[in-house]
């Protein structure tokens, strides 16, 4: 090979290997037995992490959908117990389009907290359902209750040993989630319609308003990231097996 050549080569190894850490990784659908979804309010699995939960149910995987809260704070000019309680309701019809089950947490919306009782009653929920992967809110986020959400998600995988695969999902990037670089997609284009209607079971939350403005050009955009139309994106928690510090 002349210098020239060789020139050449380089430059088209390294192209392809930035292209190769810019794309990221498909997540491993066929890979897992047990899916959590934990977000902070209603609806946050479903526009976070509704597709993926799609594509892992017709993989075998069992999804359930955890809510820390019941939205109490999410319908202006409507008592938080009412809020609550419609709320709840439009869950039960989101995880039916999904086909999901769900765990109802008892936090207040706009008012969660982190004290010990509150890393206990996650960690135990976790416990109990033993999953193999949990998918929660990136804790850089600009929505106090997310931020929890993912810190108390955290402490309950590094509690537990890291029994499950971690990832985090997104929510409005830009406006809520922040710093946000991707290093995990799932193409979602085949179950993409039947997400959009379980978010759309929202009907208190203006889902047509979050779809069309936020979600929809998110999943567009890493569509064109991931190479296909429409994708959800993730960051995976990394873990250094080599440490023992808990
Ligand atoms: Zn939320």
């Amino acid at each position: 090979m002349n210098e020239k050549r060789f020139f050449l080569f380089c430059v088209l190894m390294a192209i392809g290997l930035a292209s190769f850490f810019a794309f990221g990784q498909g997540l491993d659908l066929g890979k897992y037995k047990k899916a959590l979804i934990i977000g902070a309010h209603p609806d946050d699995p479903e526009f976070c992490c509704g597709g993926t939960a799609l594509m892992l149910q017709r993989n075998g995987c069992e999804v359930v959908n955890v809510y820390l809260t019941g939205g109490e704070a999410g319908i202006r000019g409507v008592s938080a117990e009412k809020a609550r309680e419609i709320r709840i309701k439009e869950a039960e019809a989101a995880c039916a389009v999904m086909g999901v089950r769900y765990v109802m947490l008892s936090q207040v919306d706009g008012a969660t907290e982190i004290t010990p009782e509150r890393y206990a009653e996650l960690r135990e929920v976790i416990e109990r359902e033993k999953p193999d992967v949990v998918f929660t809110h990136w804790p850089i986020d600009s929505h106090r209750d997310h931020r929890i959400c993912s810190v108390l998600t955290y402490d309950a995988w590094r509690q537990l040993g890291h029994s499950f695969e971690l990832y985090y999902h997104e929510a409005m990037t830009g406006l809520q989630t922040q710093n946000w670089h991707p290093d995990t997609f799932v193409d979602i284009t085949e179950v993409v319609e039947q997400k959009h209607n379980a978010c759309r079971a929202h009907v208190s939350q203006d889902p047509e308003h979050c779809l069309k403005d936020w979600h929809e050009p998110m999943e567009l955009f890493h569509g064109g990231e991931f190479h296909c139309k429409y994708a959800e994106s993730f960051v995976k928690q990394q873990w250094n097996y080599n440490s023992n510090n808990k």
